[in-house]
């Protein structure tokens, strides 16, 4: 198919041509390949531009003065041009999958074989920059007209070789909203047990970008629905209302997530540390804190008496964190924690909602003041919550024994 993309308009337009005339010139012929022609088709303006060559790595290295090999294994290396820098990857085969992840063997190969080891049809896509040609080896013209997310080859198949695209065809539905193709959804729904062997980072930095991306709430049910939560969060207990609950944080649960990999990584650093990494509003910020507080600060719920934490459980954002906290592995492994947790659970459904007013008011206490008055407040409520006293006399006794005021008069 003729037809012009505005590649010239584009900030790296200049170094795309430039590096393809410099390979052009020579006999190798290069095209903008992948999710740029996708950006471009669909109308956006892509942040990054890769072109695919027949030229091999050696001779790309040799052709550009400024080279680095990102991936050289894989044909790639990153041209530095017009002081941009341009992915330069050789047209490629692949075959039989080592791990979920890497294919054994690379073969320079055609590109009409690059265009076959793609993950979806959308992403398969070249565009010949001087003739205005776009390649479509694998109906992506078609699927990218009918916004529909499909898999080159059989999904299965694709899935099995490599593990990642399962999220990447979330990721990209979420991003492009896009409907998946019947034979994708299918194995979408068959093939999340093959996630635990993604690595972390990378099921973090898909999940950074699904839960950030437009269209992400027509992703989620099936995140919960196929397991995939579930699978790559053993032990959570995911539902579509625990996602509905964090959507009250922009950035919700990808933040969440984040946290707990930092918790994990870093047990040393705050979590206003973690946060101020984040640009949050202030509203995110102490949404986050509170919800990433249980998290944070296991240790510190050991140290609160079970009323503060029950007290609490009424911040909408703590309970959320508090409940997630509840249900995963991470916290089970920490001694005493789940059962301090349940017990402070059982107490608020207790109780509440709504949340049950303290017995005793400042005018009970004529004889404290200040701060041992707030103190003794605070602690008669939390005392109360864990269900000490029968009535409010029972409070004020006890407040007298504990917080004595300071003695006015001697003798
Ligand atoms: P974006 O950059 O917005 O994430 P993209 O389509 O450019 O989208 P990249 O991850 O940058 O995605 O990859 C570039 C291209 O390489 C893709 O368009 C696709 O053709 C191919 N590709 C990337 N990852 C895979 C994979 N795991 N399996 C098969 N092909 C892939
Ligand atoms: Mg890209």
């Amino acid at each position: 198919m003729i037809r012009e993309l505005p590649l010239a308009q584009h900030p790296l337009g200049d170094a795309v041509f430039s590096i393809y005339h410099t390979l052009n010139e020579k006999g190798h012929t290069a095209v903008v390949a992948g999710g740029a022609v996708r950006d471009f088709l669909l109308g956006g303006s892509p942040k990054d531009i890769d072109i695919a060559t027949s030229a091999t790595p050696a001779q790309v290295k040799n052709l550009f003065r400024k080279t680095v090999p990102v991936g050289q294994a894989f044909g790639v290396i990153l041209v530095l041009v017009e002081s941009q820098s341009i992915e330069v990857a050789t047209f490629r085969s692949e075959s039989s999958y080592r791990d979920g992840r890497h294919p054994e063997k690379v073969q320079w190969g055609t590109p009409e074989e690059d265009a076959a080891r793609r993950d979806f049809t959308v992403n398969g896509l070249f565009y010949e920059p001087e003739r205005h040609e776009i390649w479509d080896f694998v109906g992506g013209l078609k699927d990218l007209g009918d916004r529909k997310l499909r898999a080159i080859g059989r999904a299965v198949d694709r899935f099995s070789e490599d593990h990642l695209r399962i999220l990447r065809a979330y990721r990209f539905r979420a991003q492009l909203g896009f409907a998946w193709d019947e034979e994708l959804a299918q194995a979408l729904s068959q093939q999340s047990a093959l996630l635990t062997s993604v690595s972390r980072e990378r099921v973090r930095d898909e999940l950074l970008r699904l839960f950030t991306a437009p269209f992400r709430d027509q992703v989620v049910p099936h995140l919960v629905k196929w397991d995939v939560l579930a699978t790559l969060f053993p032990g959570s207990d995911w539902t579509v209302d625990t996602y509905s609950r964090w959507t009250s944080i922009h950035q919700e649960l990808a933040l969440f997530e984040l946290g707990r990999w930092f918790v994990r990584s870093m047990p040393q650093a705050s979590l206003p540390d973690f946060l101020r990494h984040l640009k949050l509003s202030r509203r995110q910020v102490q949404a986050a804190l509170a919800a990433l507080t249980p998290w944070f600060d296991l240790h510190n719920l050991q140290k609160p008496s079970l009323g503060e934490i029950v007290d609490r459980l009424w911040d909408e954002d703590f309970r959320a964190g508090f409940l997630e906290a509840r249900t995963t592995q991470w916290v089970n492994s920490a001694a005493g924690t789940v059962q301090r947790l349940n017990e402070a659970w059982a107490l608020y459904q207790k109780w509440g909602p709504p949340k049950p007013d303290p017995w005793v008011k400042a005018g009970d206490l004529p004889f404290l003041q200040g701060p041992s008055l707030g103190e003794a407040l605070r602690q008669g409520y939390w005392r109360q919550l864990e269900g000490h006293f029968q009535n409010r006399d029972e409070v004020v006794a006890w407040i007298r024994q504990n917080f004595t005021a300071r003695a006015p008069s001697a003798g």
